[in-house]
């Protein structure tokens, strides 16, 4: 059996307009891709697909085509769908195939299951649409009650045998415009039957349908990154530890200003996002970051991660020092470390420990720190 789709695509989408956007409903995107492009990859195991577009989306369907990294054959349409969907039927002629499925663009969440099963009644009718049973309670507006059970909401692909559709469509009168396809082959009195439809497979026609598929296509996970610095101690009148002056007789030696605690977090978040180390990015070879603070290398990491689609949920800092002591500045590094990162404090801690007096760090002769940052990333 040869089957060939035709999706239209031909609408104005004016109802789904959000006020910022003009761009039609089936050309804006959900998560990665345009929802034009959802679609035609739901049918690109099917046959040929042909696309009815309106004369003005030229452009958008640039777009797709390089999103979809495939040629697409479009026609244009006409002022109403049933002339769109004719349009359609007409450019298969040439080469016509036995069954069509025709199916709406903004129907993006399309299963295999629904296709298959569309595709499957075609073997004993002509026509077939999938259709989901009326749940609420339907009444007339005077508050006569409907029965529910007569009603079935329609969905697409609606499939044909593609003979019996078209000249169901030639012999449509022109200024007839029905709402679907399975209404033209009901006119021609072709045989009809209903598949299983999917409560999915949501035709996207409010700005909320754009927002809740956003939301149902989003998935997000935590990610946990390390990082790890040491600085020497020297003799000096300050330090910078995670971002708070410490005067005293001690300071960090570095080329920037030495803050270890915002180094290793630094890293801590680059690790998170798999985007290599604090030298990477600030080579200590550049002289641009001669004695800079280090709260900027903070922030940056902070926008890398924000880049790449990760938020900072949690920071943990362990400092590894005699000297200075720690406990008296532990609220201020907090309250600092919070302040660069946008994070609540409750988010946000700082402990440190001595080495009992063994190695560097047991000698005084330099200060290490070690973070574990972790992230939400949502894609
Ligand atoms: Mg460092």
């Amino acid at each position: 059996m040869r089957i060939a789709t035709i999706i239209v695509a031909a609408g104005q989408g004016i109802r789904a307009a959000n006020g910022t956007t003009h761009t039609p409903k089936q050309y804006r995107r959900i998560g990665k891709r345009a929802v034009l492009t959802h679609t035609l990859r739901a049918f690109k195991d099917i046959g040929e697909s042909i696309v009815v577009i309106h004369h003005d989306h030229a452009e958008h369907i640039e777009h797709i085509k390089a999103e979809l990294g495939a040629p697409i054959k479009t026609v244009i349409g006409g002022a109403s769908r049933s002339e769109s969907v004719l349009a359609g039927l007409k450019a298969l002629s040439g080469n016509a195939p036995d069954y069509v499925l025709i199916h709406d663009a903004a129907r993006p969440f399309v299963s295999q299951a629904v296709i298959d099963g569309v595709i499957d009644k075609l073997s004993e009718v002509q026509a077939c649409a999938p259709a989901l049973p009326v749940i609420d309670a339907i009444k007339l507006a005077d508050g006569t009650a409907v029965d529910r059970n007569e009603l079935n909401r329609m969905q697409t692909p609606q499939g044909f045998h593609y003979d019996a559709i078209l000249s169901a469509y030639q012999s449509l009168s022109g200024a007839i415009d029905l709402s679907d396809d399975i209404a033209v082959a009901k006119q021609a009195s072709l045989t009809l039957a209903f598949s299983k439809g999917d409560s999915a497979n949501v035709k996207l026609t409010y700005p909320e349908d754009f927002t809740r598929a956003e939301e149902n296509m989003s998935t997000s996970f935590t990610v946990t990154g390390s990082g790890y610095d040491v600085h020497r101690l020297i003799a000096g009148d300050h330090m910078y530890l995670c971002g708070v002056k410490i005067e005293g007789k001690l300071a960090l030696l570095g080329h920037s200003d030495a803050d270890v605690g915002l180094h290793a977090i630094t890293d801590a978040i680059l690790g998170g996002v798999a985007m290599g180390d604090i030298g990477d990015h600030f080579p200590p070879s550049d002289p641009q970051w001669s004695g800079a603070r280090s709260n900027q290398f903070l922030k940056h990491a902070l926008k890398l991660a924000s880049e790449n689609g990760a938020e900072i949920v949690h920071v943990d800092l362990t400092l590894i020092c005699e000297k200075p002591k720690i406990k008296t500045h532990r609220e201020a590094m907090r309250e600092s470390i919070a302040d660069i990162l946008g994070l609540p404090q409750t988010r946000v801690s700082v402990k440190a420990t001595t080495s009992e007096g063994l190695g560097f760090t047991g000698r005084a002769e330099g200060i290490a720190a070690q973070a574990t940052v972790t992230l939400k990333v949502t894609q």
